[in-house]
């Protein structure tokens, strides 16, 4: 890799301060994407200033594609996209709205899907890593994502479309009848897609709605728990604002910052014993492993209900065949160099340096055999 030449700057700084006038980086008031931590969220309603820079390339990446998604499926399906909803405690904005065909027909036609929903979906679309695509498809959205979404539904539910510019015809209709929550995952590296939809469930609505009265009930953003483990632990703290004022510095330098959490041996006594549940834990895990690797070690690769069987390795391993080896000396009249018998390495050296194949063999011996379980997209 050659250092970035002074002529051609990255495009990262640039790409950071447009990011860092979005609205979104900007804003005060607690938006329903900013729900994910209970802390980060009281610090958000409380004025406090960001203190904390990271790194935010791939986020950059992701809200590139989102938008470029999002403004596909506007201008060829007719999508709602990015509109506004919000009430006193809460707003933000809805990637898509997929109106049914009776909410529609009250729109302007311009405003009507091509294809209207069999009843009115709300749609967020969150863009992952192939790191975290298997997480996805196993498992779906996070408690954070799904309260995110219905406090989305929820605010269209009670209160409708927020009555600003370019949304106008839309807010008139007033409260709308959500029906259904869709989540589309959209694989960044590969483009891949993974659709998760359930009904709407008012309960689920109320719990999303009680999350957010909590926090602000909270005099000060400290009486917040916090809802990760903090930097260096958590990629959600290492890039959170608030990482700073949230853990503050460990008495000694250098260690780490989850060290503020123990202030007494009562507090050691306590981490000592979830040390050892951990510990537990794991040789559990390890041991539930090694039996299922052990009872799968004869089985071809291949789809066995919710999983993906594959193996890596195992493959012949090439070997210098060192007899051919003394006989090509042999044969080009070339004295086998020597140390206690023959010096095979040196005896490779001469044969590179003289351009003459060194002659290699299948071993006995194979590259090692690995398992890969993957979940199954559906
Ligand atoms: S550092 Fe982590 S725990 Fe603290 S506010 Fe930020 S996200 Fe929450």
């Amino acid at each position: 890799m050659t250092a970035q030449p002074v002529s051609s700057p990255s495009l990262w700084p640039a790409a950071h301060i447009q990011d860092a006038r979005r609205p979104r980086s900007q804003q005060r008031q607690l938006g329903a994407s900013d729900t994910v931590c209970e802390r980060r969220a009281a610090y958000i309603l409380s004025g406090a200033e960001r203190t904390d820079t990271s790194d935010k390339r791939a986020a950059i990446l992701g809200t590139y594609l989102h938008e470029g998604l999002l403004g596909s499926a506007r201008s060829e399906y007719g999508w709602l996209v990015e509109t506004a909803v919000a009430d006193d405690s809460i707003r933000g904005h809805v990637d898509a709205v997929h109106l049914d065909a009776s909410t529609a027909a009250r729109l302007p036609k311009r405003l009507r899907p091509t294809a209207p929903a069999d009843v009115v979906t709300v749609e967020d679309i969150k863009t992952k890593s192939t790191f975290l695509w298997d997480r996805v498809i196993r498992y779906g959205a996070t408690a954070a994502e799904i309260r995110q979404a219905y406090l989305y539904a929820d605010l269209l539910r009670t209160v409708g479309w927020l009555d600003i510019h370019g949304q106008k015809p839309m807010a008139r209709l007033g409260p709308i009848d959500v029906g259904r929550i869709r989540f589309r995952f959209v694989n960044r590296d590969n483009g891949a897609e993974y659709v998760q939809e359930f009904p709407f469930d008012k309960a689920e609505a109320t719990r999303a709605r009680w999350w957010v009265q909590r926090v602000m009930e909270y005099e000060s953003p400290e009486e917040a728990t916090r809802s990760f483990d903090g930097p260096g632990l958590d990629p959600i703290c290492d890039n959170c604002p608030f990482r700073t004022p949230c853990w503050g510095e460990p008495k000694t330098p250098g260690v780490a910052v989850q060290t503020v959490l123990v202030h007494d041996d009562a507090d050691r006594e306590t981490a000592l014993s979830e040390y050892v549940r951990g510990h537990e834990m794991e040789a559990e895990g390890q041991r539930i492993k090694k039996k299922a690797r052990a009872k799968l070690d004869d089985s071809p690769a291949g789809i066995y209900g919710p999983n993906q069987l594959r193996w890596t390795g195992g493959n012949p391993v090439q070997e210098v065949d060192r007899e051919a080896m003394i006989d090509t000396f042999d044969v080009l009249g070339v004295p086998i160099p020597e140390k206690t018998g023959a010096d095979f390495q040196r005896m490779e050296a001469v044969m590179k340096e003289a351009g003459v194949a060194i002659p290699m063999r299948t071993a006995a011996k194979k590259t090692t055999r690995a398992i890969r379980v993957t979940a199954v997209q559906r």
